[in-house]
């Protein structure tokens, strides 16, 4: 399990993530930077290798269940 977040602030629109992983990743024609495609998304080998290879290591992989303290 996990949880993807684009930090879309740090985020140069270079679409490294998009054209390795287009099933989750899209990016925003308005504001060029990527966005996922559903906030839903499973954390796949795909996923960690696009965030991997982002250039400014936006793509942030939160591992775990969210929990209640
Ligand atoms: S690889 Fe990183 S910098 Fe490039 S579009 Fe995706 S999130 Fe943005």
């Amino acid at each position: 399990m996990g949880t993807i977040v684009i930090d879309s602030y740090r985020c140069s629109g270079c679409a490294t993530c998009t054209e390795m992983c287009p099933e989750v990743f899209v990016l925003n024609p308005f504001t060029e930077k990527a966005e996922l495609i559903s906030s839903d998304q499973e954390v796949t080998d795909a996923v960690r290798q696009a965030a991997a290879f982002c250039p400014e290591k936006c793509i942030v992989i939160v591992e775990g269940e969210e929990t209640d303290i």
